[in-house]
Formats: structure tokens, sequence, C-alpha cells
């Protein structure tokens, strides 16, 4: 008897090798509103999602024989765990995959804005050939501040050093063993804010980030310098942010992520100056979509074949 996968959210199939072998048929139906879906979900022993479909309680009703959950991406806030904890079913995520996506886009956002490419860019495009305007500063040299040294942000320390820039960190969570490997000085909030040429966040939202960097903290940082957020809305005030570039006391920002995604057409964020936004790209690369799919697909075969439930994120709460 095979083990049946179910795929939706165009979930990236060739991702998938985990279930190539004659043990599995996978089953892809990109609408999970539609009676498709929720007919073969009746029958599958794994499902995988991105973002889009939210897995309730009601909808887990409808899956009899569901065994695991993959969620191929980082958050799962869209997967009912209680509710899937309750029936038993392993929840799994991936959140390595989409590591250096992010952290290559975090690079792209940080020379962008410290290059004026963007606006560079829409200048010539509307017939112009102005230089003057779009001096910009190099990062050699320059300190980068990491908000967060997790999967991403060392990744983007690790880049930056190859940039020749001098990377200090703030992360009051890190282990000792940790702080001895990633060979950058670790210090506070404050000295962070206070002595980065860059800052770049790589946090998850939590209670205690929400709103992380606000007014205060704003202007704390030099007005030669500029902060990139690829991590979650919210971590940044956006309101303060606004203010902060139209006022001129930092020298300009980069954003991939929103309190409100998508961002509203009238969002003050559109009209502030020396910012550059781009619509939640991290992990919009070919390489990361394949990497996620990949690593929940893993996980799931690994349940359903040798019933190793230990990378489960509700691993405690299963019998
Ligand atoms: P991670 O869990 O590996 O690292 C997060 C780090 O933040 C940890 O080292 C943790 O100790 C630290 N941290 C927690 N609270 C902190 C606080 N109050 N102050 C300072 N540091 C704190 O996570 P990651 O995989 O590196 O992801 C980082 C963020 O990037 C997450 O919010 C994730 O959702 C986001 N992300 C965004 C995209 C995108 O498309 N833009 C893609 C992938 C991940």
């Amino acid at each position: 008897m095979k083990h049946r996968i179910l795929a939706t959210d165009k979930v990236s199939t060739a991702g998938l090798t985990p279930f190539e072998d004659s043990q599995f048929e996978v089953t892809s139906i990109d609408d999970s509103s539609s009676a498709e879906f929720a007919e073969a979900l009746s029958q599958v022993d794994g499902l995988i999602v991105r973002s889009a479909t939210k897995v309730t309680s009601e909808m887990l009703e409808g899956a009899g024989q569901l065994k695991a959950i993959g969620r191929a991406g980082v958050g799962v806030d869209n997967v009912d765990i209680p509710a899937a904890s309750a029936k038993g079913i392993a929840v799994f995520n991936a959140p390595g995959g989409n590591t250096n996506a992010a952290a290559e886009l975090t690079v792209g956002l940080m020379l962008s804005t410290a290059r004026n490419i963007p606006a560079a860019n829409a200048s010539l495009l509307a017939g112009k050939w102005d230089r003057a305007t779009f001096r910009g500063v190099e990062l050699r040299g320059k300190t980068l501040g990491l908000i967060g040294a997790g999967r991403i942000g060392t990744e983007v320390g690790m880049r930056c050093l190859a940039f020749g820039m001098n990377v200090i960190v703030y992360d009051p969570y890190l282990t000792q063993t940790r702080i001895s490997e990633i060979q950058s000085p670790v210090t506070d909030l404050d000295n962070v804010l206070e002595s980065a040429d860059f800052i770049s966040i790589h946090v998850p939202m939590s209670d205690e980030t929400r709103g992380l960097i606000g007014s205060e903290a704003l202007s704390k940082m030099k007005d030669t310098a500029f902060l990139i957020n690829a991590s979650r809305g919210g971590v940044v005030d956006e309101g303060a942010l606004v203010q902060a570039l139209k006022e001129g006391t930092i020298a300009g920002a980069a954003l991939d992520v929103y309190v409100n995604e998508p961002l509203q057409s009238d969002s003050p964020l559109r009209e502030a100056p020396n910012l550059v936004l781009t619509p939640h790209l991290g992990a919009a690369t070919h390489e990361a979509q394949l990497g996620v799919a990949t690593e929940v697909a893993e996980k799931i075969r690994a349940l359903l074949l040798e019933g190793a439930k230990g990378a489960a994120l509700n691993a405690a709460d299963l019998d």
C-alpha cells in the first residue's frame, strides 16, 4: 500500500524527490478550497502546504488518515498545531531551506540602498541621465550591526565580512558555543544602534521583538546609517521609520516585510524618501522553493516509513 501525499499552494513538486520511489504517490492540487482537494485530503497520509492554505481544525476533521503536515517554509502560523496534535498529526517545517535566499536578498537590499540602485534605475527609465543625485557609500570598512544572529543573520554576517565590513551582533539568546563560533563581537542593542553604519534585523516575530525598532531606537542610529529589515513586518515601527527618513535622522532603509501584507496601496512607506521596498521576496528563489519542499518531504518520509517524530514541531505533544 502506497503512502499518499497531497501537495498544495504550488509547492515545488520538483523538490519532492524524497517521494520519488514506489512507496509514495503524490497528488498536487493547488486550490485548497476546491471539492477535489477536500476529497483527496480524506485519503492522504501527508499534506504539504506553503503559506496560503490555512490548515484549520475543521479541515483536519476531513483528513481521517493524515499523519503528517509539512509547511514548505519557516512560519507555521497558518497551521493549527494544537488541533493537529490532538489528532496525533506531526507538523514539520523547513527552517533551513530558504536561509541562503533570505541572506542573499538582505545583502542585495544593503547594496540597493547604499548605492541607490532602484532609484537610479527608475530615473534612467524615466529618460534621465543623473549621476550626481545617486552618489552612494561603500560597504567596505563600515560596521554591520546584526540584530539576531541565527541561521540568516549568521549567513549575512559571513557575506558582509567578505565585503570588508566589521560585524557586531546583538542577540541575547546566543549560547557561549555560538558566541565563540560566530567570530564577531556580541554586544548590547544600544551599542549596535549607536555604532553601526548598517543595521540588519534577523529576529523572529514575538511579543519581545514587535516594535523593537521604534522611534527611540531609530533616534540612537547615526544619521549616516542604513536599516534593513527582511525578517518580519512589525519588528520595525513603520510610522517611526517614515518619520526618521523624512527628517533625515537616518540615511536610508530597505524593507522586505510589512505589518500588513500585501502592503496597502496608500501606505506612507511608498512615499518615504531613501527607502527601498520589495514584496516579501526573501524566500522567492527557485532554489529555496525546491529546498523547502525537499526538507519537509524528507521529514514526512522519515515519519511515514520509520515513525521518526523527532523533527516535528509538536513532537512533545504526540503519543
Ligand atoms: P533563527 O531562529 O535561526 O534566528 C533568529 C535569531 O534571533 C536567534 O539567534 C535568536 O536568538 C534571535 N533573537 C530572538 N529574539 C531576539 C531579540 N529579542 N533580540 C535579538 N535577537 C533575538 O531564524 P532565521 O531562520 O535566521 O530567520 C530570521 C527571521 O527571518 C525570522 O523572522 C524569519 O521568519 C524571517 N524570514 C524571512 C524571510 C523573507 O522572506 N523575508 C525568509 C526566511 C525567514
